[in-house]
Order: C-alpha cells, then sequence, then structure tokens
C-alpha cells in the first residue's frame, strides 16, 4: 500500500480513535495525581512518602525553606510542613528530591493553604501603655534580634519522639492567630496559644531537645526556647522561673519552669509557641500528628 493511501484507511481511523481515548483518560491521571493536600493558615501537615528503604537522604524544598525528611519506617520517609500564620492562601508546591542510584527523582506535592478566618481584636489603650521610652525599644530590638538568630540553626537530626506533649494543665485560651489592632494600628498576631494555669504550675518539656535559650526578655518575660531538631522549636514565656540550662539537653516531660506572669502579662498563664522551619504555627497541630 502507497505511504498516501494509508492516510485514509481504516487503519488511520482506528489510530485517531485510540488517540482521542488516550487524550480523554489525560485529565483524569491529572488530577489524580495532582490533588493538593490542604492545610490551614498556623497548621502543620505530616508528609508521608512510601520509596525503596536504602535511599540515604529525602530532601524536600517549602516557599525556599529546606524542608528535612527523616525515615519514619523501613521504607517510609516523612516530614512536617509548618504554614506560617500570615502564610496566603493558594497553591504552594512542596519539592521534593532524593538520589536514586545515580539519577535524582524529583516529586512535586500541591500543598493548598487554606484560611484560618483568625479572629480580630481591637484594643485602645492610654498611649503611654503603648509606646515605648527609648531605653525600653533599644532594649525590645536587641531581644528581638537575638530571638531571630536563635532560629536559624537547628540540629540536624530530630531529637524528639512521638507524640509531643501539652506542657501544662489548663484552660485553653483558643486565640491563636489573633490579629490585634491597638490604638488604630495592627500589632503582632498572638503567635501562640495561651494556657491558664495556677501560678507556679510545672510546666514540662514537650518533647525532648535541647535548650538553646534561657532568658528574661520584655514581652515575654522568663523565656526557656528547645530546639527539637530538623528546624522545630517549642517556646514557653511568662515563667515564674526557669529551671533548666542553655545548652542542656532535656527529654520530654522534664520540667523547664513554672507558670508565671512574668514579661507583659495580665495573669498567670504560659505562653506555648511554636516555629517549624521558620513558620509561626499552632503548637495544638502537634498534638494532633503521628510524628513517628
Ligand atoms: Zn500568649
Amino acid at each position: 500500500m502507497p505511504p498516501q493511501r494509508l492516510l485514509n484507511s481504516p487503519v488511520r481511523t482506528i489510530a485517531f480513535i485510540i488517540l482521542f481515548l488516550l487524550f480523554l483518560s489525560m485529565p483524569l491521571q491529572a488530577q489524580e495525581t495532582a490533588a493538593p493536600i490542604q492545610v490551614k493558615q498556623g497548621e502543620i501537615a505530616l508528609i508521608t512518602l512510601t520509596l525503596e528503604s536504602d535511599i540515604p537522604s529525602v530532601v524536600g524544598k517549602f516557599l525556599d525553606q529546606p524542608i528535612p525528611f527523616f525515615r519514619k519506617n523501613t521504607d517510609e520517609y516523612a516530614a512536617m510542613i509548618g504554614i506560617d500564620l500570615d502564610q496566603p492562601v493558594g497553591l504552594q508546591p512542596l519539592t521534593v528530591t532524593w538520589q536514586k542510584g545515580e539519577t535524582t527523582v524529583r516529586r512535586e506535592i500541591a500543598i493548598e493553604v487554606v484560611s484560618a478566618a483568625f479572629a480580630t481584636q481591637s484594643l485602645k489603650l492610654p498611649k503611654g501603655m503603648v509606646d515605648l521610652d527609648p531605653p525600653t525599644l533599644a532594649r525590645v530590638q536587641k531581644e528581638q534580634a537575638r530571638m531571630k538568630e536563635i532560629f536559624d540553626k537547628s540540629a540536624d537530626q530530630k531529637l524528639w519522639e512521638a507524640a509531643f506533649i501539652v506542657p501544662t494543665e489548663g484552660k485553653v485560651a483558643g486565640t491563636f492567630g489573633l490579629r490585634r489592632i491597638m490604638n488604630g494600628q495592627p500589632r503582632n498576631p498572638h503567635t501562640g496559644e495561651d494556657i491558664g494555669a495556677p501560678l507556679g504550675a510545672p510546666v514540662l518539656a514537650s518533647n525532648g531537645g535541647k535548650v538553646i535559650l534561657v532568658g528574661d526578655f520584655y514581652f515575654n518575660g522568663h523565656s526557656v526556647i528547645i530546639d527539637h531538631g530538623l528546624g522545630l522549636f517549642s517556646m514557653y514565656f511568662h515563667l515564674s522561673e526557669t529551671t533548666v540550662k542553655e545548652g542542656e539537653t532535656v527529654i520530654k516531660g522534664q520540667a523547664i519552669g513554672s507558670v508565671g506572669q512574668s514579661g507583659r502579662a495580665t495573669g498567670p498563664h504560659l505562653h506555648w509557641g511554636v516555629r517549624l522551619n521558620g513558620a509561626r504555627v499552632n503548637p495544638f497541630s502537634l498534638i494532633e500528628k503521628k510524628l513517628g
């Protein structure tokens, strides 16, 4: 059969039908692989991948931050990604790469940031209570710089064991993420959760880690920050006293201080905060995760 005839033959028609059917099946497949994982602002998502058991390291990248994966089981690798409470809603890719022999394998997982609809609180306070005098402002700026610096370095292996615990017993205020407007000016949102507890009640390390900061801060009062490794930190503020030292290794449930009202606090409570690879997240989202 000359080539010209082939074009008008039934073979061509059949080939066309097959191509058309293939085309029809494509969008369905694409939809299956690209279904985004929905995560609310201020929440943590646990991403688990089942791969081969002999992969030396799996590395993720999300919003320009490296996301380290850890081995959960023989062939299961997991990572936590935190969505900052101020992260705009929308789709963001999590890129995961690993070595398979000589080749680098790359997978993209779509993360959809969903609104948490945080409440807004407007406060009117006398000007003198809101504005800081120059020496206090200088102190606060110095403290903020110190705080910022400590989050730059985290242990490169995980120091926690599943699961995290709530550091003190008490009434949870439910004000994580609250937008605060003071005398018409937007202030920092509430980046942790407040647990109302009696003065002197023990505050426990939420999980194992290394104490990387102990200090007395203008706003946060007596504070302890623990590095749990792989970019995960927990913070304990407004303590009446601290019972650990910087550089000390703590285990889950170990007492690190007592509930107080030091710094800017209206009553005895623990401000408990968590930061994960730069994202300010609700500490209670750690409690709900099976982290392994
Ligand atoms: Zn607080």
